[in-house]
């Protein structure tokens, strides 16, 4: 069999700059040891994330031109609602500017103080609106998700004893069920066909809904046609609309499956929940037929998301992550395995043992990618999850991780190969760093994008 290669050609490029250790030691040291305070031109291979970064194709860009601008009903409005229709299922279409937009128009209908959100572990942004509305995400992803090293095809599935458990106790408190496909805070791991109808089964045991967050709807669904049993010889889109069926609505950023630079949607069945959310929707993101993205926006959107879920798209794309995750794999780096979708994720406490968790070792990891190759990542650790919102106190995950995430169809495998020999020379002198890092400033909620750090003991 041949191998996989990307189904495209490049047709414009974009020059990037190659600095020095020197220049990046500067860099670093003035951005208060924060990757995101970065200029992206002090970056040679961003790998912060997988999201609005990829590049669109030819025909997005013509998508783009013909895109009608319409106050309402505009007619690229009604192609999105189109394509999301034959894709999901789902009748009731509202845009919003981008993912976590969604969650708040869409919490703000469902989430009420003092509630519980169940699901596998919840990203960022997802459980910032659930706790902002001080109701509590509860994470019931499997164990194997926490153990970097061991087998499963499935680390993005939820525990469905420890939600049945959950529900029996406090179901009158549960505000819905939400699944995250694939589960970006657990390595972008994915759920299986199985386990989401497990959950649908609790979830109508206990009427209560079952929400998606979509993101990477696409991915999951490659990663079920080649390791979930009985899926091999279905098409990507019959698997995405069955995932979709069992669900009873979504909540999308675009800028990651949908393979545009901005842009994000709720997509549901019931219409009531619609009309609740509408509402919201024009407070917050602008009027129901664009909610916050030009017509332009939707057009390239329509387009993205038939491009992501082409096999041969997706092969490429998946390939290539794991491309990486194999030659990291062979400077001996500690890896997630079996690697995810969108992204490979160092496991950092196997990177820098000799650091202390209250130093913040994914991130010290992180300065040191930077530092050997320019290469910007980020921490999916102690700092992403924040302080308790009860106590104050740090939290500590079970896992410290650092997150390499590809953009869409925008880098090569030379440049894979550029990142994986960077970060192993990294680890080749992990031990002779000691110590880690100490916050000087950081902000109430979601603190890792604009915290200050500085070295600790010196
Ligand atoms: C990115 C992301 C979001 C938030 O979307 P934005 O477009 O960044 O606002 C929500 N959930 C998941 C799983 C994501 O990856």
């Amino acid at each position: 069999m041949l191998p996989s290669c990307e189904p495209y050609k490049i047709k414009m490029i974009e020059p990037l700059y190659r600095s020095s250790r020197e220049e990046r030691e500067i860099w670093i040291r003035e951005a208060r040891y924060n990757i995101f305070n970065l200029k992206s031109d002090q970056v040679f291979i961003d790998f912060l994330t997988d999201s609005g970064t990829g590049a669109m194709s030819d025909r997005q860009w013509a998508a783009i031109m013909s895109g009608d601008e319409s106050y309402a009903g505009s007619r690229s409005f009604h192609g999105l609602k189109d394509t999301v229709k034959e894709l999901t299922g789902f009748e009731y279409l509202l845009p919003t500017h981008q993912g976590r937009a969604a969650e708040n128009v869409l919490f703000s209908v469902l989430v009420k103080e003092g509630q519980l959100v169940p699901g596998n572990a919840h990203f960022d942004t997802t459980k910032g609106h659930i706790e902002f509305r001080k109701a509590i995400a509860v994470d019931c992803t499997i164990d194997e998700a926490y153990d970097t090293s061991k087998p499963h095809p499935f680390k993005g599935n939820v525990n469905i004893n420890k939600l049945d458990e959950l529900m029996k106790s406090s179901a009158d408190n549960v505000s819905f069920i939400l699944i995250t496909a694939t589960c970006n805070t657990a390595g972008g791991q994915p759920v299986s066909m199985e386990n989401i109808r497990q959950a649908r089964k609790l979830a109508d045991k206990y009427g209560k809904l079952l929400i998606i967050d979509a993101a990477r709807f696409a991915e999951n669904a490659y990663f079920i046609k080649t390791r979930e049993e009985g899926y091999q010889t279905k098409s990507i889109r019959s698997i995405v609309l069955e995932m979709f069926s069992l669900f009873d609505g979504a909540t999308m950023s675009a800028k990651k499956d949908g393979i545009v630079n901005i842009g994000g949607f709720i997509a549901l069945k019931d219409k009531k929940i619609y009309q609740e959310a509408s509402t919201f929707n024009i407070m917050f993101e602008g009027f129901l037929t664009y909610g916050g993205q030009a017509g332009r926006d939707m057009a390239a959107l329509a387009q993205g998301l038939k491009e992501a879920t082409e096999f041969d798209y997706l092969e490429s794309r998946v390939s290539q992550v794991a491309y990486l995750g194999e030659k990291m794999k062979g400077y001996g780096v500690p890896v997630q395995e079996p690697f995810g979708g969108h992204a490979i994720f160092i496991d950092a406490l196997k990177f820098f043992p000799q650091i202390p968790r209250e130093e913040f070792p994914g991130q010290t990891l992180v300065v040191e990618l930077y530092k050997a190759g320019g290469i910007r990542c980020a921490e999916i650790g102690s700092l992403m999850a924040d302080r308790d919102p009860i106590t104050r106190e740090n939290r500590y995950p079970a896992l410290e991780l650092v997150r390499l995430a590809i953009p869409r169809r925008a880098y090569t495998n030379n440049h894979m190969d550029y990142a994986a020999a960077a970060v192993g020379q990294a680890f080749e002198s992990a031990q002779k760093i000691l110590r880690g890092y100490r916050l000087t400033s950081e902000a109430p909620i979601m603190r890792h994008f604009t915290m200050e750090l500085e070295p600790v003991g010196n």
